[in-house]
């Protein structure tokens, strides 16, 4: 405890130290060397948005099993190669294919007026002529579980329960368990259809898809998020008392399974080359937007960390790996698949970060892993200190595809991003090239390449995440 009271005081210590950058206090270990080379480097010659606008304009929607994912995957091996990374590959996966089809919506009484509305992901079709019911409202799982289920039957339910706008995105997992689940609930209650407020911050009229699980004990029913203007419009109409029915037309179905691939590029470690230091991002995306923010933005963060640290003249002991996992969006294949194929070898992957936050500056480091190698974290969390990373005691979450690795044991890093506009676009028609910030953007891949380079040189480990803390909820 008296450690680690002492090296967060370092830490501080190096903040300080950093935010005053003239003078003699300004000196610091993290100030000169191979780590203020490669923050120097990346802040003065990032591509990470010419990564964004060309994996963006040449692949574009890269849902799993769309042609854009083939596109997508042929553009990371390449792309990969030409920033200097070995041992460039594909590890193949099935993954999920799902197509959105027709979707058309409407209010037909009180009065007739268009919804904009967009299928959650993986969610049935409606019959082909569509579908015309009674919409009732529940602000919550809760509050529809509170219904009498014959009020339900029959109907629409309508999840009309509002995202908070937060720096950390936190408002996103309060807000997206109905989008989850919602469509089962409804059904176990004998509703014909499901509608979400689109889980965003925006309010515009584009909305937020997003995937969805049946409970494959109930019926399977129709699902979609409505643009956040039109699902106030219902939820101001039904708290004046009136009835409010709705017609809805959706097309999407699921095919078979398709193929799909990891993408993976070494930074070869110069000392222990088969310890690894893993950076995540996922290389599909939703089919509305072009997954600019979602996960283009991670995927450049990355590669662009990868290639800053492979143009060192020495690199660091271990390898840094990067990662682009497949089908993050709906199913986690490519994660799944990631950890099963290198099973043998995650006792050698000493730490996984990954980027799926969009371009938002970097302002916190956490971390989960021993205990007793919080030390060794936060020396990891000083090397990004002179860009503003503040390190943070709280236990990190990892990524989605880190999931796995998690389980497993690995330790993992989050370099939280500024998310207070992220949700804005998320999932979205929206979320395309012009949304990328290159500032905040090569922030971030400075953050990422400096806490990647301290990891990979690091002369210990960090141990392995206690068995209770392997799974989240
Ligand atoms: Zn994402």
């Amino acid at each position: 405890m008296r450690c680690e009271r002492s090296w967060l005081l370092i830490s501080l210590l190096g903040v300080a130290c950093a935010a005053c950058s003239h003078g003699a206090a300004g000196t610091s270990a993290t100030e000169t060397g191979p780590l203020a080379t490669l923050r120097e480097s990346v802040l003065a010659s990032s591509q990470a948005l010419e990564t964004v606008r060309s994996l963006t304009d040449e692949a574009g929607p890269r849902l799993s099993g769309s042609p854009g994912n083939q596109v997508g995957i042929a553009w990371a091996v390449r792309a990969l190669g030409e920033a200097g990374f070995s041992r460039v590959h594909t590890e193949l996966c099935a993954v999920p294919h799902w197509e959105r089809g027709v979707e058309e919506g409407a209010i037909v009484e009180p009065s007739a007026q268009p919804l904009a509305l967009a299928a959650l992901g993986g969610s049935v079709g409606t019959a082909p002529e569509g579908l015309t019911a009674e919409v009732i409202e529940a602000a919550s799982l809760e509050a529809l579980d509170k219904l009498d289920p014959a009020a339900v039957k029959g109907k629409v339910v309508f999840f009309s329960g509002v995202m908070e706008r937060t720096r950390d995105g936190s408002g996103y997992g309060a807000a997206v368990r109905p989008r989850g689940s919602g469509a089962s609930h409804a059904a176990k209650l004998g509703a014909a259809a499901m509608l979400i407020r689109s889980v965003g911050t925006d309010d515009n009229r584009a909305p937020h898809t997003g995937a969805l699980r049946y409970d494959d004990a109930v019926p399977k029913i129709p699902a979609a998020a409505l643009a956040i203007p039109d699902a106030d419009v219902l939820h101001r109409l039904l708290a004046q008392g009136k009835r409010v029915r709705v017609h809805l037309k959706l097309g999407a179905r699921t095919l078979p399974d398709a193929e799909g691939a990891n993408v993976v590029g070494d930074v070869e470690g110069s000392a222990a080359p088969g310890e690894i230091v893993l950076l995540g991002a996922h290389l599909d995306s939703w089919d509305l937007g072009r997954g600019a923010l979602d996960d283009g933005a991670g995927v450049a963060i990355v590669m662009e960390a990868g290639r800053q640290i492979g143009k060192l003249a020495h690199h660091p002991r271990r390898t840094v790996r990067v990662v682009l996992f497949a089908n993050e969006e709906n199913g986690l294949r490519g994660a799944t698949a990631y950890a099963a194929a290198h099973a043998a070898e995650l006792d050698k992957h000493v730490l996984a970060i990954e980027a799926d936050l969009g371009d938002g500056r970097v302002y916190e480091a956490r971390f989960l892993g021993d205990p007793a190698s919080a030390p060794a974290f936060r020396v990891v969390a000083a090397a990004a200190a002179p860009l503003g990373v503040l390190a943070s005691g709280d236990d990190a979450h990892g990524g989605s595809d880190l999931i796995p690795l998690v389980a497993a044991g690995v330790p993992a890093m989050d370099l939280r991003q500024d998310a207070t506009h992220y949700f804005d676009f998320h999932h979205t028609a929206n979320d395309t090239f012009e949304r990328v910030h290159k500032a905040d953007l090569d922030q971030a891949a400075a953050a990422f390449a400096a806490a990647a380079y301290a990891a990979a040189d690091a002369p210990g480990d960090f141990g392995r995440v206690p068995a209770d803390k392997r799974h989240r909820d």
